[in-house]
């Protein structure tokens, strides 16, 4: 013990390729990251992908990748347990040779009788080398018959451990028996090798989700067999949908990947995870907690033991929070790639925005700091600001009834449209926001809204139901970011051709009536 606690800390994140990297694993990883970084000890990974069926190549690419996005690299190379076949030999040639395990020639049908009479009974069914005989066993490896081997597990007393998070856990070892630790074949299993790679790697504290907790037991009896004081054990509870069921497809996304495909940042899923079944001591704390923050904090003796809830809409509001903390640069170059995506045309060099007096670069800026605040994911910016690349093909339905049903309605649409005109040449000699200059923009805006906002005074209309119609001319929909800012970005003439293109859509919609 004295020496498990006096070594550097070790720790590894032990993966099996068999799919997207979980929510729930990168939390084991980001658990075992963040222990290595407070201790200064040093964060492993190591890829298990002894099971040749289930493993692809292309998941291991993939947990390797979203790893490195959410900045969970290891610090030694990683680790593939398949290339380990040899030192798995050596220590199972050894547990042979000690008599900590056998080769077990019980054949299939000898096996499910006393599984069907330990039924039969109510007992737990437990394989014991004793329920074999000898002499058959030899007769069979005589004749070269198929053999497994097995681990000649204590009989009698207990397996005990004191988990970090669980606190102390034991069984009987009897209710366990010798179980298999390498098939007919000779492919070592799971809970050998594990045990293995962990003592050749010096693994101190093994920390994983609780679906683990079961194996446990097996595992620290195969590190007495081979001399070894088992590490440290830290389980992580599972994670929950909002139903309490298991998190799964059913509740959105589950995959890292999918996650960053969605826009969300690494730092905040970071950060989210961060507080998946993990609180800092205090009862109130800013949940918003930067990287370095979380490492001088972090403790796995705060690890909750109850499963922790994954709540999306908290994840979005994170994520939120982080983009606009952002340096503003790191968000435009994240934001640009989308919009790319869905208008490629901004990445040719004769892109020319709507309004002629701005070129691409600050135009493109401008927009996407219109949209910062309403956004949650990077993904909701090309939609926020779809209707700068696109006219509007349709106008928000209850707000047509509201402001355009009528053709006085649509005339004081039309007559707003001559006032912006007018103001606007006048406005751009009082501020010139095509500096990309703020306070520029500003008095622009105050510049174009005051005779509108005379006019509707005049007319003793509210200022509301002329703006109103204008943004929804503009942009189809009934909430913007406000609406002189879009107006600048959209230009002049751009402006007026919406304005004038919605009243004749409206007048046409009521002869249609
Ligand atoms: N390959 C195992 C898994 O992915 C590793 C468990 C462990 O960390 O020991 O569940």
């Amino acid at each position: 013990m004295i020496e498990t606690m006096t070594k550097k800390p070790r720790v590894r994140f032990a993966p099996s390729p068999t799919g997207l990297l979980h929510v729930g694993s990168a939390r084991a990883a980001l658990f075992n990251w963040l222990y290595a970084r407070h201790t200064g000890g040093t964060f492993l990974v190591r890829i298990e992908d002894t099971d040749l069926e289930r493993s692809t190549e292309e998941a291991t690419r993939q947990i390797l990748e979203s790893l490195e996005w959410l900045g969970l690299t290891p610090d030694e190379p990683v680790q593939y347990q398949a290339k380990r076949a040899h030192i798995h030999r050596a220590y199972l040639e050894r547990l042979l040779e000690s008599g900590h395990a056998y080769r077990c020639y019980c054949p299939k049908e000898k096996l499910d009788e006393l599984r069907e009479q330990a039924r039969a009974e109510g007992r737990i069914f437990a394989y014991r080398r004793e329920m074999f005989p000898d002499d058959e066993a030899r007769k069979l490896e005589a004749a070269g018959a198929p053999f497994v081997i097995r681990f000649r597990a204590p009989v009698g007393g207990i397996t005990a451990f004191d988990d970090i998070v669980y606190g102390h856990i034991e069984v009987e070892n009897d209710t366990i028996g010798d179980f298999v630790i390498a098939r007919a074949d000779g492919t070592p299993l799971y809970n050998f090798t594990n045990v293995v790679d962990d003592i050749d790697m010096g693994i101190t504290l093994i920390c994983r989700g609780e679906d683990h907790v079961p194996n446990t037991p097996k595992q620290i009896m195969i590190y007495r067999a081979l001399g070894v004081e088992p590490p440290q054990f830290a389980h992580l509870p599972l994670i929950l949908g909002p139903d309490k069921q298991k998190l799964s497809k059913r509740h959105g996304a589950t995959g890292v990947t999918e996650f960053r495909e969605m826009g969300i940042l690494p730092e905040a899923l970071v950060n989210y995870l961060a507080l998946l079944g993990w609180a800092p001591p205090e009862a109130e704390f800013d949940e918003v907690m930067p990287l370095e923050e979380l490492i001088a904090r972090f403790s796995l003796e705060r690890v909750s033991k109850s499963p922790a809830v994954f709540d999306h809409e908290k994840l979005l509001w994170m994520n939120g929070v982080y983009i606009r903390r952002s340096p503003r640069d790191r968000i435009e170059a994240l934001v640009r790639e989308r919009l790319a995506r869905r208008w490629p045309e901004i990445e040719s060099p004769s892109f020319q925005p709507p309004n002629p007096l701005l070129t691409r670069d600050p135009w493109l800026r401008g927009i996407i700091e219109l949209a910062i605040e309403r956004s949650r994911t990077l993904a909701d910016f090309p939609d926020q600001l779809a209707y700068f690349f696109e006219r509007p093909e349709s106008y928000d339905e209850k707000a047509t009834k509201k402001f355009l049903s009528s053709p006085a309605q649509v005339a004081q649409l039309e007559h707003t449209a001559k006032i912006l005109g007018d103001a606007w040449e006048q406005a751009c000699t009082q501020a010139n926001p095509a500096k990309a200059d703020a306070d520029a923009l500003e008095h622009w805006c105050e510049a174009m809204e005051k005779p509108l906002r005379e006019w509707a005074e005049n007319e003793n209309v509210k200022f509301g139901n002329v703006a109103q119609p204008v943004r929804l001319a503009v942009t189809g929909r009934t909430a913007s970011p406000p609406l002189f800012h879009v107006l600048w970005f959209l230009g002049r003439d751009e402006t007026l051709y919406r304005i004038h293109a919605c009243a004749q859509w409206a007048r046409a919609r009521m002869k249609n009536k």
